[in-house]
């Protein structure tokens, strides 16, 4: 069992990038349709219009992009859209292309209509990105053979596509890159019912007995990230059947998670972390963000795109043009008074 001891220690449990131990459970969870992928109602409605179209005119999907913090079901998503076109998906991440020959070798093995799914796009390198920019438009691709005054450059033709770029980080895309997607879908946080409705059927898949309560419980502690939820369900069901009769109630969930030092609203160490030093290092703020992450010694993308997107949709962070500020909710959520806004304008620098 985990001790709250080694917590400091071990990988945060509610980081919503993939970790080892997801690996296993991930795969049966993923849903295979549209259908049973829960929630992001719009982006669903979108893409079962495009996909229909594709389908019927016989031709690719349209290059899309996924954006949005990890773990919302991104990755989920692509296989889904192969899936309802009825092709084959081959999947990548940025940092894995790491020279065009690889870009070239991925394009080329392609079959008619398939999907070419790159994760963390932002990553690609130049001169990879390079072929991408007409293999995307016109469906070709520039060889160069030979080196120096004696170089030629060949073009290739490919088979039709369809590129679907994931990203966490839509604003480091590049604008051509970005320009060459005619889909671009932006992936919301959950609410706490459909993260329920995920946790149900997660714990149906995998034979957990879980009661509604408890299923509700998890989902308001999973910062709207379904991998989250999946995550907390598998580390519960090990506290229910050691210290209950595994069944998952609210009572199990409450203690499992107070354990894991995971508060009721799913702030976890970092987050209050990162909250008390802006009020109490910085009167509150403005502070920047690069100040705040070396004063608690934490990676900025990590308090960017991790805690950021969800403090903000509990309504605790707000962002401005001079740094980061904690919100009154998020005074009170710690258990601090909010010094009234004159004194709090004098206090902070940053
Ligand atoms: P991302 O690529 O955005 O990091 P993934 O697609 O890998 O996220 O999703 C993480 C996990 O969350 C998957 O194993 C999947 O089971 C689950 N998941 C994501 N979105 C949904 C959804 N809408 N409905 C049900 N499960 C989901």
């Amino acid at each position: 069992m985990i001790q709250t001891e080694d917590m400091e220690f071990a990988p945060r449990i509610i980081t919503p990038e993939n970790t080892d131990e997801d690996g296993d459970i991930e795969v049966n969870l993923r849903p295979q349709t549209l259908h049973e992928y829960i929630g992001q109602d719009k982006v669903k409605e979108n893409l079962a219009i495009y996909i229909e179209a594709a389908k019927r005119r016989g031709e690719p999907l349209d290059h899309v992009l996924l954006y949005g913090p990890p773990g919302l079901g991104k990755t989920t998503l692509s296989a889904i859209i192969a899936h309802e076109l009825g092709v084959n998906l081959r999947v990548t991440t940025g940092p894995a292309i790491e020279k065009p020959g690889d870009l070239v070798s991925l394009l080329t093995s392609l079959s008619d209509n398939d999907v070419l799914f790159i994760d963390e796009i932002h990553r690609l390198s130049h001169a990879v990105e390079e072929i991408l920019y007409p293999a995307m438009e016109d469906r070709v691709i520039d060889i160069i053979i030979g080196k120096g005054p004696s170089a030629r450059s060949i073009r290739m033709d490919l088979k039709p596509f369809t590129l679907i770029g994931a990203t966490t980080r839509a604003g480091q895309l590049s604008a051509p890159l970005r320009d060459r997607f005619g889909v671009i879908q932006r992936l919301e946080l959950y609410t706490k019912d459909q993260l329920t409705d995920i946790i149900r059927r997660s714990a149906m898949i995998l034979g957990i007995p879980c009661e509604t309560d408890g299923a509700a419980e998890i989902a308001g502690r999973s910062r709207g990230t379904p991998r989250i939820a999946n995550r907390l369900l598998k580390r519960v069901r090990d506290f229910a059947d050691v210290m209950g009769n595994g069944q998952i109630t609210q009572q199990i969930v409450s203690i499992a998670l107070g354990r894991l030092d995971i508060d009721e609203l799913g702030l976890d160490s970092l987050d209050r972390r990162m909250l008390e030093m802006i009020i109490k290092g910085y009167g509150g703020g403005p502070v920047g963000l690069e100040t705040l992450a070396s004063a608690i010694n934490e990676e900025s993308v990590t308090l960017e795109d991790v805690c950021e997107p969800f403090l903000m949709q509990l309504g605790f962070l707000g962002r401005t043009p001079r740094g980061r500020v904690a919100t009154k909710l998020a005074y009170e959520h710690l258990g601090y008074t909010r010094p009234d806004d004159g004194v709090r304008g004098q206090l902070s620098f940053g």
